[in-house]
Order: C-alpha cells, then structure tokens, then sequence
C-alpha cells in the first residue's frame, strides 16, 4: 500500500538539493520503523512503497535521490529488482542501500554484484542509517548536477559554435545581395593570386558594370534598383560552374569574379556567357532607348603572376577593359589587350 499522505516527489527533484528516500519493503512494520527514524529529520522526505511489483513506477515518479531496497518479498526476488532500476534509463544512477535480514557475505557479495551501492541489517541505527541515506543523497545529486552543467556546458558551446559560423558567413558577404562582400573578394584573390604564382597557372579576372544604372534609379527608384542588383547577382552565381570560382559584389552597381586556373579564351566565354545571361533577364530599362532592358558591360583580364607581382595589376587590367567595353557601346565584353 502507498503512502497517501506523502508529497508528490516531483515537486523535489534531485536538483534541489532535497533528500528524497524510497523505502521498497512488503513489510508495513518495516515502512513505520523508518518512517519514525526519519519523521523530523530536516532536509529529508519519506516515501514508502509496499508493493515490488510497482516499486520501478513509483521511483520513476518521485525521483528518490536514495532506494532502501528489501531482498526477500513475496513473489519477486529483491536481486532482479536492483537489476530492473538499473536497466531504467532515469533510474540506473539512483544509489540504492539494501535492507536485508541476513548479516550473509553471500548475500552481500550477490546485492554488490547486481548493481547495490551499500548493504545494511534491518533495522539498522538510526543514526548511521541518517548518515548513509545523506552521504548517498549527496554523492548522486552531485553527480546529477554535474551531467547537468556538462550538458549545459555542451550546448552553450554548440550555440556559440553556431552563432560563429553565422557571424563568420556574414563578415564575409554582401547584405543586398547574398555574394561575397568586397573583403572577401580581396582575400579571396589574393589567396589565388599566390596559388597561380606557385603552380604558374592562368588567373583570370571579370569586372562587370550594370549599364546606365543611374537612369534606372532616377527612373524606377532605388528599392527597384536594389531588386535589379540581387537579380542580376543571383544570374552571376548561376553562370558559375566551377566551385573555384567566387562572385562578388565589388562595390554599388558593380560585380566581379575570379576564376582560378582559368585562360584568356576561357575567361572571354564566361564573360558572354554572363552577358547574355543578364540580358536574358529581360529587365525593362528606358536606356539606351525606350523598351530596352538592363545589361552589364564586362571586362576580361587574365595573367600568370610572377614573383614580385601584386594582384592589383589584374583588377586594373580587367578595369581598363571593362572602360572600352564602356565606351564601345555597353552590353558587351572587353578584353585586356
Ligand atoms: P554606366 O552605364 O556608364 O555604368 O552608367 P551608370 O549610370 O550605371 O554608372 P554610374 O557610376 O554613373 O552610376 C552608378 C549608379 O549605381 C549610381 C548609384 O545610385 C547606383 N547604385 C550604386 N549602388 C547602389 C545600390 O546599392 N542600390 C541602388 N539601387 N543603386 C546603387
Ligand atoms: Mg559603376
Ligand atoms: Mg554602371
């Protein structure tokens, strides 16, 4: 029979510090005796279970930070009890005293064996039944609130890790339009500046310029601009096959992309490939006439670094032919000479 008259244990979890004994024994008598030895003593809450049958229920309940466990019931051998809280997940650390009758090395050697944590003779001193239900509390509550600080600990890492990949993605793109930002693009060439040095392969360099932008904010507004700016991004990265190959945004209206181990005809492709791309977009524009559609002018450079060389050398190059692709009319591709 249970004890109705006992606090719902719950309400004491490990955490907090109070000792909450479980007491497994068929026997009433035995149940009031420790219940008297331990009526009064502060920080320590009783509760008795008389039924074995019910006892791994009852503890998964109250969450006992100690079991007093009886070996001989009726009907259920208290040994394959101690091994049914242990094969229970939320009870398999539960330190757990046996109660026996038998001052038997056998017996206690068995109750050690199948998972007991201290063996005592019924009835046992009170005192020093206080002391081992207390000592026992403590070591496991410790043990509760260590796993706990651990598994605090791990997820405040994992959270920091993500917040770090998040913050690290964002340092290196572009808020409008999701490519890399402008750091990253200088980083990024120089990083493949010197792997072309060392391997001695072709670099090579595309500048692309919206056309007559400033018409199309003045005529169609900026937040309108910014939607052609993402656009025309999303068909620069779509262009690119190659995973070596970065796209960014170089600053306002103007892209780039480096493609490493790329030559001159290559590059020269990939320039109209990304032309045609953006003209496909169809993108009404009022320039250069009326029922237009927005363009990029690009510029091509390629170079094989040599030592001593500075990368900026190739923006300038793919600068100056993107400036005769400019004044040789727009939507189209210039080629360094
Ligand atoms: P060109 O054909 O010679 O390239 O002429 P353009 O008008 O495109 O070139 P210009 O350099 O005269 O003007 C670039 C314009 O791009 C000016 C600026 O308002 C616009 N712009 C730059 N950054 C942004 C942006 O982030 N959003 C919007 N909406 N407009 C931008
Ligand atoms: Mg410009
Ligand atoms: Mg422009």
């Amino acid at each position: 029979m249970h004890d109705s008259k006992l606090i719902d244990a719950k309400d004491y979890p490990a955490a907090t510090n109070a000792v909450m004994v479980l007491l497994v024994d068929d026997q009433a008598m035995i149940g009031e005796a420790v219940r008297r030895a331990l009526s009064g003593v502060e920080g320590i809450d009783f509760h008795f279970c008389s039924d074995p049958y019910s006892a791994v229920d009852t503890a998964r309940q109250i969450r006992p930070t100690v079991i007093l466990q009886d070996l001989v019931m009726p009907g259920v051998d208290g040994l394959s009890l101690l091994g049914a809280y242990r094969a229970e997940p939320s009870l398999q650390d539960i330190p757990i005293i046996v109660l026996s009758t038998k001052e038997d090395p056998q017996v206690k050697s068995a109750a050690f064996a199948n998972g007991a944590n201290d063996y005592l003779v019924k009835l046992p001193d009170t005192i020093e039944l206080i002391a081992r239900i207390r000592y026992h509390s403590r070591s496991y509550i410790a043990l509760q609130q260590r796993d706990e600080a651990f598994r605090a600990l791990r997820e405040s890492q994992q959270q920091l890790l993500e917040a770090n990949l998040v913050l690290q993605r964002m340092m290196k793109s572009d808020g409008l339009t999701g490519l890399a930002n402008r750091r990253h693009f200088d980083e990024y060439l120089e990083i493949e500046w010197s792997r072309a040095l060392r391997e001695q392969s072709q670099l090579s360099l595309i500048m692309i310029d919206v056309d007559y932008f400033k018409v199309y904010n003045d005529q169609f507004g900026h937040v309108a601009g910014d939607d052609v700016l993402r656009r025309v991004g999303a068909a620069l990265a779509d262009a690119c096959s190659r995973s070596s190959d970065l796209v960014a945004r170089y600053g306002g209206e103007e892209f780039a992309m480096i493609l490493p181990s790329t030559a001159s005809g290559g590059a020269r492709l990939q320039a109209e490939k990304v032309r045609r791309a953006v003209e496909a977009l169809n993108i009404p524009h009022c320039q250069p006439q009326e029922g237009a559609s927005v363009t990029v002018s690009l510029g091509v450079a390629t170079i094989m670094p040599i030592a001593g060389g500075d990368s900026l050398t190739l923006v300038e190059k793919a600068d100056n032919a993107l400036y005769r692709a400019k004044g040789n009319g727009r939507n189209q591709v210039g080629v360094e000479q």
